[in-house]
């Protein structure tokens, strides 16, 4: 089991951006083509910014057109919240970080194989590091 962290509003002020702070805590979506992770080919992990949770690997990024950098799956199911979202009238599935419950972006059904799944991810949610 994962131990989560939980952390009140104030506390992550002190430690995020604004920018971070609008998409992680108050579930926002950066505008599309405008994060530092879409285009890029870095390799690597991609964690949480609030937490440093190992989430989402460069093996499983790809260049989805969408303007938001993408993975075809996690690097663990453990690792991701699942969440129904209705705003806008619009099904979708929100994924947050599940250990300290920060809003990534969310998922859908129409990637490539071979999961088919489509994590699209603010870049604003994640911190990217070199694997040793
Ligand atoms: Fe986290």
């Amino acid at each position: 089991m994962t131990d989560k962290i939980v952390k009140d509003p104030k506390e992550w002020k002190e430690q995020l951006t604004p920018e971070q702070y609008e998409i992680c805590i108050n579930h926002g979506t950066e505008p599309p083509f405008s994060g530092k992770y879409n285009d890029s080919k870095l390799q690597g992990s991609f964690k949480c910014v609030c937490c440093g949770e190992n989430l989402f690997s460069s093996n499983s990024k790809f260049d989805s057109g969408s303007g938001w950098p993408s993975f075809w799956e996690p690097v663990s199911e453990d690792n991701i919240e699942y969440i129904s979202d209705t705003d806008y009238g619009m099904v979708r599935t929100e994924v947050n970080c599940k250990k300290c419950g920060s809003h990534l972006g969310h998922v859908f059904d129409d990637g490539p194989k071979p999961t088919n799944q489509r994590y699209c991810i603010n870049s604003l949610s994640l911190k990217h590091e070199k694997d040793e």
